[in-house]
């Protein structure tokens, strides 16, 4: 109940009806999935129901809003001012929820692509899974990250067993120890989760460093890595 609101149907009710009595009104926002408004006349009460995507639309809609409303309930003509104000605003509104929507699932959408232009992220993982954990590594989902990251060179997400790999590596000039390496190190992690002594989160324990020396050209690849 929104008593501002209240006194656009009270004005709008008297233009409407300058000599009937005052009703009380009952106006509520309500989650509707679209723009739906209601208006029902029960025991002398108007009730009006109004989607929340209006609630915080401008006074002037409120103000066509309430006339249409009323209009509609007393069956008197709908001034054309007051529709085409309404209108307006309905016709924006879709245009900008449905720009909204777009942009929300464009962002939520993940697209998984272990193939990349150059490397095939699934192959590294089973010659690196064969040349260092006996194959016998569960295969969690590869994926090539969508943007050109710089930042995160490469994660590996437990809660969706995901590794991803930054695009940038995904190019001709690429060393193939690079983007092993890349891979070998998020591989540790899924074999070393992280663990947490004394209250400190150990990312790179002991044992975890200790397995990647094993890896043959790890300075060379950790330089490419820096430079890049
Ligand atoms: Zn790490």
């Amino acid at each position: 109940m929104s008593s501002p609101l209240v006194a656009i149907f009270e004005e709008q009710y008297r233009a409407l009806r300058p000599r009937a009595p005052m009703p009380p009104f009952d106006i509520r926002f309500r989650r509707f999935t679209s723009l739906n408004t209601t208006i029902r006349l029960r025991e002398g009460r108007l009730h009006v129901r109004l989607s929340d995507i209006l609630e915080h639309a401008p006074e002037s809609v409120h103000e066509a809003i309430a006339h249409i409303l009323i209009a509609k309930i007393y069956k008197k003509p709908i001034a054309p001012v007051h529709a085409d104000r309404y209108r307006r605003h309905v016709s924006s509104e879709a245009v900008s929820r449905q720009a909204e929507h777009v942009r929300q699932t464009r962002g939520r959408k993940r697209i998984f692509t272990a193939q990349g232009h150059h490397f095939d992220l699934n192959e590294v993982f089973e010659t690196l899974n064969a040349r260092f954990f006996h194959g016998l590594m569960g295969r969690p989902v590869l994926t090539w990250s969508a943007h050109h990251a710089r930042r995160m060179l490469g994660h590996y997400d437990a809660a969706h067993n995901t590794i991803v790999v930054s695009r940038v590596f995904d190019r001709p000039d690429t060393p193939r120890a690079a983007i092993e390496y890349l891979l070998y190190h998020e591989m540790l992690h899924l074999k070393h989760p992280v663990s947490v002594k004394a209250g400190r989160r150990c990312v790179h324990s002991r044992e975890f460093q200790a397995e990647e020396r094993l890896f043959p050209h790890l300075d060379e690849a950790k330089a490419y890595l820096r430079r890049l």
